[in-house]
Formats: structure tokens, C-alpha cells, sequence
């Protein structure tokens, strides 16, 4: 058992072929590997640059491992890309920018520039930053078209410690809140993303312990997800994702199946 459908290939950003990570999958005892490459966006270096090939080759391979592993062909559906096109089996709908007074400035790009942006575009005011952000992630689902809600609180990538974004700062809660309000976040799936484990940047998965019981307290459902840019972490973090959704109440995480969200226990 096992499963992932945040995963990256060499059709975006990541390091792999898509049949390298369906060998990854079958090693690791999978029952489903769900691809989400990037949606194209004009200023995003990320973005698939030739997303039918994609779907050809995830297409193909769902036949090569028919009957040993289920293949789904899904998407990352970035907030600026706008509405999901049809024919995915899922999307993943995630904010990776703000747009400030006409600038689109990156939410995950590094440290440095996550503290130029704080210094120079909001000027000191980390919070209006942080605002910015929730204000597009309460839409994310109705502007995108998502199954899935990505990485809530991405915007701490770089500052787990909370040095920027305090997480106790009134203003910093309200934000979060009323962008899960605005999802209406009991009717959602949300994903426990630990991407930013693997690749070092925390030892925490997102989001945070207290956003994971707020969404168990609205009745959210949950799902793992490795954001998967190298095969070696396919399922990276995974025992830390399931920790945290345990201390937050969950029993079940959901998966991607043929016939839709299915449940699973954790
Ligand atoms: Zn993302
Ligand atoms: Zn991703």
C-alpha cells in the first residue's frame, strides 16, 4: 500500500522521467502514482512547457503497468493559470505568487528573496505580505477548479522558526482563518505536504499543527502528498505527514482513485 499524487517529472522541474518514478513506486509497494505536473504560466520558469506531451507519456505508461500500479494524469493548477482545462484525472490547486501593485512576486523562490519582497515590496510589513497570500489561497478552489488544495502555508518555507511570520500574530491567524472560510474548508481535501522536508528547507510538513486541527475541527479530509521533484524521496517525510495528522485527530487520509476520492486509514 502506499501512494502519491504530488509528483514532478521532467516535464516541469523535476529530475526524473515519469517511468523512473513508476519504477520508485513499484519498488516502494504502491497501489497509485499520481503525476502533477506544473501548469503553464508566462512567468513562471517551473511551468510545463509542452503539457500534451506530458499527457502522452502519462498515458502511455498507464497502459505499460496496467494491472500492477494505477497511473493518474493530474495537474498542479497554479492560482494565476486560472481555471483547470478538462481531461486531468485531478488537480492540485496551489498559490505560488502574489501580485502586488502590478508585480508578480514568488512565495517559494528562497530566503533572500522572500525577505527583499517583505523589505522592499511591502516595505516592512511582513503581515500585508502574508495577507496577499491567504487572500489567493481562499480562492484557490474556485479559481482554479481543484480536487485538492496544495501546500496551505507555503509562505513559511523559509521561515519555520516563524522569525517573520509569527504564527501566534493576530493578524497572521485571521488571515489563515478567513481564507478557510472562504474555501469553505469542511468540504475540502487538503494536502499534508512535506516536500520542503526532502529537500531540507524544514522538518515540518505543511501546514502547521494548528492549521491541520482547525481543518480536523471544520471536518476537512486530508491527503499525503511529497511534492516529489527526485525519486529517492517518492515518499519522503511520510511518517512525519501521518504523525501530524494523527496528533491532529485524523484517522483517515483520502487517496486519488479510479472512481474518485477514496479513504484510507492513516
Ligand atoms: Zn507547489
Ligand atoms: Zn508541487
Amino acid at each position: 500500500m502506499g501512494s502519491n499524487f504530488h509528483t514532478h517529472s521532467v516535464f516541469c522541474d523535476g529530475k526524473d522521467a515519469p517511468e523512473a518514478l513508476c519504477e520508485r513506486a513499484l519498488e516502494l509497494g504502491f497501489e497509485a502514482l499520481g503525476f502533477s505536473g506544473h501548469s503553464p504560466l508566462s512567468f513562471d520558469p517551473c511551468g510545463m512547457r509542452d503539457p500534451l506531451a506530458y499527457r502522452a507519456e502519462i498515458s502511455r505508461l498507464k497502459e505499460v503497468y496496467r494491472g500492477r500500479l494505477d497511473i493518474f494524469c493530474g495537474i498542479e493548477q497554479d492560482y494565476f493559470s486560472g481555471y483547470r482545462a478538462p481531461g486531468w484525472d485531478y488537480a492540485i490547486g496551489s498559490v505560488h505568487y502574489v501580485n502586488h501593485k502590478g508585480q508578480y512576486l514568488p512565495v517559494d523562490w528562497s530566503a533572500e528573496e522572500t525577505e527583499r519582497i517583505v523589505r522592499q515590496d511591502y516595505e516592512g510589513d511582513a503581515m500585508a505580505f502574508c495577507e496577499d497570500y491567504y487572500a489567493l489561497v481562499g480562492r484557490v478552489a474556485e479559481v482554479t477548479g481543484c480536487d485538492i488544495i496544495g501546500h496551505l502555508d507555503l509562505i513559511r518555507k523559509f521561515d519555520e522558526a516563524g522569525t517573520m511570520f509569527p504564527e501566534g500574530a493576530p493578524r497572521y491567524r485571521a488571515a489563515v482563518l478567513s481564507a478557510l472560510d472562504r474555501l469553505r474548508a469542511g468540504e475540502r481535501v487538503f494536502e499534508i505536504n512535506t516536500g520542503a522536508m526532502a529537500r531540507g528547507y524544514r522538518t515540518t510538513p505543511y501546514p502547521s499543527d494548528w492549521i491541520l486541527r482547525e481543518l480536523h475541527d471544520r471536518g476537512a479530509r486530508i491527503m499525503l502528498g511529497s511534492d516529489c521533484h527526485d525519486r529517492r524521496f517518492l515518499d519522503g517525510g511520510f511518517d512525519a505527514a501521518r504523525a501530524a495528522a494523527l496528533r491532529a485527530g485524523f484517522r483517515t487520509a483520502v487517496i486519488w482513485s479510479r472512481d474518485g476520492f477514496a479513504e484510507r486509514p492513516l
